[in-house]
């Protein structure tokens, strides 16, 4: 088995051969071709945004997903809930020496066939290679720029109360898969990781639809991006407990190990609010798409002052607050 050397990361032979094998027939692109000191391309005008996100996440491998979809979803999606299209990405691989050099490429396998699906390029990347011990396995950094589509204005102070709040599908899959394996349980074959590009979905509803903010439900899971938006705009957010969607297996897995499934990370699931008489139909949309088939209307907006409301199934309510501690680190 070939492992990669500290000699892959000198910028010599060993680099070019790296770059040559491993990246560039995945990866490969006019842009990054050219392996010059930096990109080149042109905007059309308007708002452009900008993200930055690094994955360290335990293991590089789970059900549903690895290392390299997440860093390109996770940078995608950042721009995408802010109604941008994900144009141009950028990556930093920091490899530990002795990685196999099949697993580098399945990684760059799973970034090209992430890339395509957000329909975005990589178009300039970096390699370094750490002694043993100074880095786990693999860390990557993508960066990634977008183009705001024209006319949208989106943020916690477009909300008003009554306001529907939406969630794209079933929550906590992600922070579920992640734990269970790193505590050696098997999640059984209909549990995977939701990780995934959610531009097609976003760019569908925000063409047709007064959408008025949006967020990837990530790290703190559901509870903590609805806990921040009702801070943010000043509100009370109510939310049904039975109507936010869950599958069996984190259920049941959450209550075994005494976790609260909505604080577990999502890698490929947003929040939108919407004025109410658009969400069903919002909602109607996002079924149309194989990631949007669990999308379900979950809660409103109300006068109050920041808290997050959870009405439970028992008729009782119950106030969330952010995360404190955190339940498992290395999660993305
Ligand atoms: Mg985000």
């Amino acid at each position: 088995m070939e492992l990669v050397q500290l000699g892959h990361g000198d910028g010599g032979a060993l680099t070019r051969e790296l770059i040559t094998r491993v990246f560039e027939p995945h990866l490969g692109n006019p842009m990054l071709g050219r392996q010059e000191d930096a990109a080149l391309f042109s905007l059309p005008g308007g708002k452009v945004a900008l993200t930055t996100d690094s994955f360290v996440v335990k293991p590089l491998f789970f059900p549903g997903g690895d290392i390299g979809k997440l860093a390109v979803c996770g940078t995608a999606n950042d721009l995408a809930v802010m109604g941008a299209r994900p144009l141009y990405l950028t990556a930093g691989f920091i490899i530990e020496e002795g990685l196999p050099l099949e697993e580098l490429e399945q990684v760059a396998l799973s970034m090209a066939r992430a890339a395509a699906a957000a329909g975005v390029k990589i178009v300039a990347a970096d390699t370094k290679v750490a002694e043993r011990g100074a880095v786990d396995r693999l860390f990557i950094n993508t960066s990634g720029i977008g183009q705001r589509e024209a006319e949208i204005s989106l943020g916690a102070e477009m909300v008003r109360p009554g306001d529907s709040v939406i969630v794209s599908g079933p929550v906590g899959n992600h922070g579920m898969v992640i734990l269970a394996s790193r505590m050696g349980i098997n999640p059984g074959n209909g549990l995977l990781s939701d990780c995934a590009c959610l531009w097609p979905l976003i760019c569908e509803i925000i063409e047709d639809f007064p959408i008025r903010f949006m967020r990837d439900a990530t790290r703190g899971g559901l509870a903590t991006v609805l806990k921040e938006l009702a801070v943010a705009a000043g509100l009370d957010l109510v939310v049904e407990e039975e109507k936010i969607p869950l599958c069996r297996e984190v259920r049941e897995l959450a209550e075994m190990l005494g976790v609260d499934p909505l604080y577990l990370a999502c890698e490929g699931r947003f929040i939108a609010v919407v004025p109410p008489e658009a969400a069903s139909a919002v909602v109607e949309r996002l079924h149309r798409f194989e990631e949007g088939r669990g999308a379900a209307i979950i809660g409103r907006l109300q006068e109050g002052s920041g808290r997050l409301l959870l009405r439970t199934s028992f008729g009782g309510t119950r106030v969330l607050d952010f995360l404190r501690g955190q339940h498992i680190p290395r999660i993305c």
